[in-house]
């Protein structure tokens, strides 16, 4: 790393079901940083019943983006915390043009910066199979799939044994919205940051552990 001193703040980008969830957790873990989904958060606010949450919803349940913002707000109150001034890994933020560069205005007035956009390469078919098994744990979010990665009991989180359930919004026609909202709203974004220098591709199609490898890797080479 050049200056392993220096916070990192990693953007993971992909479609829906490319596995950000799954790897943002476990490279959190690894660099020992923050990890941000900003879905989370709605969902968050929503079980809480928050303003915020009940706004969201009504963008979600159609497998739209919720406006700029109102998301942007949402997460740079979260990137002001202070367990955040480490890093953070920001996964599902940003997800347009507009939210990428108010995330580095705000990054640029603390003196930093995007260190590294990890892109999940997935083909859509692999996607919608990944997304129409998934079953989430309502306590911990830890990600499960019915084929690719089971839990060791039905219904029941191997982590901490919470309920598992799957999102409404991963229903299929839900899911074919917000596929075509990815690559209408979001896909420029590689442009973004590929101009910047801090892109970096990986297959998103391979076992989970060999996924996590590369990311980890390039992590090391970039930042
Ligand atoms: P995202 O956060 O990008 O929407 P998730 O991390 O929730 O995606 O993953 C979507 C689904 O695909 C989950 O059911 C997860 O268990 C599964 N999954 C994630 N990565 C892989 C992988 N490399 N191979 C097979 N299944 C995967
Ligand atoms: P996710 O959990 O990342 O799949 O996000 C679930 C839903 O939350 C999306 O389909 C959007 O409706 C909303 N959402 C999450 N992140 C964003 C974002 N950065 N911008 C706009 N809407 C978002």
């Amino acid at each position: 790393m050049a200056n392993p001193k220096e916070p990192l703040y990693i953007v993971l980008l992909g479609a829906p079901g490319a596995g950000k969830g799954t790897q943002a957790r476990r490279l959190a873990e690894v660099l020992q940083i923050v990890h941000i989904a900003s879905g989370d958060l709605f969902r968050e606010n929503l079980n809480h019943q928050t303003a915020l949450g009940l706004l969201a919803k009504e963008y979600i349940d159609q497998g739209k983006l919720v406006p700029d913002e109102i998301t942007i707000r949402m997460v740079m109150e979260r990137l002001a915390c202070p367990d955040c001034a480490s890093g953070a890994i920001l996964d599902g933020f940003p997800r347009t043009v507009a939210q990428a560069q108010a995330l580095d205005e705000e990054l640029a007035a603390r003196g930093q910066r995007v260190s590294a956009a990890l892109y999940l390469r997935v083909s859509e078919g692999v996607l919608i199979a990944r997304l129409s098994g998934r079953w989430i744990c309502r306590s911990c979010q830890a990600t499960y799939h019915t084929l690719f990665n089971p839990p060791r009991q039905p219904g029941i989180c191997d982590v901490c044994g919470g309920e598992l359930y799957q999102r409404s919004d991963d229903a299929a026609e839900t899911v074919q919205n917000r596929l075509k909202v990815y690559f209408e709203q979001t896909l420029p974004l590689m442009d973004y940051y590929r101009a910047r220098g801090v892109l970096v591709e990986i297959n998103g199609e391979q076992e989970v552990e060999r996924v996590a490898d590369e990311l980890l890797a390039a992590v090391h080479q970039i930042a």
